[in-house]
């Protein structure tokens, strides 16, 4: 029986050849390498400058450095997402306010942001969730309304367009991951875009120990963090980023054959849609099942016996332990969120799987789901 894993990076043998370049070259970090994926990606994405970090966390960390976001201030996002765009928020002492979720796209619903905004509200950090922009039209209506800052973390959207526009291109800056499961990879990694040259400048510095660009080794003028991106990890990005189109192209292709596939069963299972005006990318398949969180969980028991591996995609972070007793979220504050939680199932999805492993994957999950779904 074949099997199935949930995810898979595609290395080719340029990514290998670069890296053993690199290995080659003893320079391991704070090299060219890391200059030139930087120049190519804010090239890829259309902004004024890239900054490479460590991973996508850390990117986010300095994003909210870098619009002074501090002790006391608000920042308004979703609770829809990976925990990370979250916790850098708690990172610096800011109270995250959450905002249910738009039902298609499950990114932050704009018409109910307005009424959370207060004045301790310093900025907006939207989440492209899955691979799909955010609205972002009424999010940087609203900013411009009461001067907030606005950061995208599109960790799981690279090369996503809102209105033609590319995902990471609206706020004051925005994040990307690497994360071996992500689009393109650097096993670890991630990038912080922006047009702000003021912006670039502090978090060049406070990835590199708060050092400037003209300081020596050892001097530091601000309190600075280690968030560099080796050499290693750079070339592997400079290659995947050369074949972004063509991943790109491929995993909609494998959604597509997914969708397909799934349509004959839209009573049973909701497959994901794309928002009108939105080009997707991407980053995982997530279906909703009916039924409760613990049917769910039982098909996902089931699915794995059957060598198809499944995830519940994502929990809600208003729910988890330490928000609840730091800020006292219950169950029911969001809905949506909450109802996209429990049903959620990520399906197989990386470069490689064919129409036919396509086929054999759904017709493993229809046969558990009708078997477990509904008791
Ligand atoms: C992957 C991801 C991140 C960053 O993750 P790292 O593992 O730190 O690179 C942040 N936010 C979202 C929504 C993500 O999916």
């Amino acid at each position: 029986m074949k099997e199935f894993p949930l995810a898979r990076p595609y290395i080719g043998q340029a990514e290998i050849n670069s890296v053993v370049k690199v290995l080659k070259s003893g320079v391991l970090s704070l090299g060219p390498v890391g200059q030139e994926f930087e120049e190519a990606f804010a090239k890829r994405v259309g902004t004024r400058y890239a900054c490479a970090v460590s991973s996508g966390t850390a990117g986010l960390h300095l994003a909210i450095l870098a619009a002074g976001i501090g002790y006391g201030d608000e920042v308004i996002t979703t609770p829809f997402s990976f925990v990370a765009s979250a916790n850098c928020i708690l990172y610096v002492g800011a109270k995250p306010v959450f905002v249910d979720i738009d039902p298609i796209t499950y990114n932050i619903d704009p018409a109910k942001i307005e009424k959370k905004i207060t004045r301790r509200t310093k900025a907006i950090l939207v989440v492209h969730i899955f691979g799909q922009p955010t609205a972002m039209d009424t999010v940087m209506k609203l900013a411009k309304k009461y001067k907030l800052r606005v950061i995208e973390d599109a960790c799981e959207s690279i090369g996503a367009t809102y209105q033609g526009r590319q995902a990471g291109t609206f706020g004051e800056s925005a994040v990307f991951a690497f994360y071996a499961n992500k689009q393109m990879t650097t096993a670890e990694g991630g990038m912080i875009v922006t047009n702000s040259k003021r912006v670039y400048e502090q978090c060049k510095s406070l990835a590199n120990q708060g050092r400037s660009a003209n300081l020596q080794w050892l001097d530091h003028n601000r309190l600075g963090y280690n968030y560099r991106l080796d050499e290693l990890s750079s070339a592997l990005g400079r290659e995947q980023l050369r074949r972004l189109d063509w991943m790109i192209a491929k995993r909609r292709q494998i959604a597509g054959w997914y969708t397909e596939c799934l349509s004959e069963f839209a009573d049973i299972v909701e497959a994901p849609q794309t928002a009108p005006g939105n080009t997707h990318t991407w980053f995982v398949y997530v279906v909703l099942i009916h039924g409760t969180s613990s049917q769910r969980d039982r098909v996902i028991q089931a699915l794995h016996n059957s060598g198809v591996a499944s995830k519940p995609y994502l929990p809600s972070i208003h729910l988890f332990k330490f928000y609840k007793e730091q800020f006292g979220y219950r169950r029911g504050d969001f809905p949506l969120s909450e109802s996209v939680s429990d049903r959620s199932l990520a399906l197989p999805f990386y470069i490689g799987l064919t129409k036919k492993d396509v086929k054999e994957i759904v017709s493993r999950f229809i046969t558990t789901l009708t078997r477990y779904g509904n008791k």
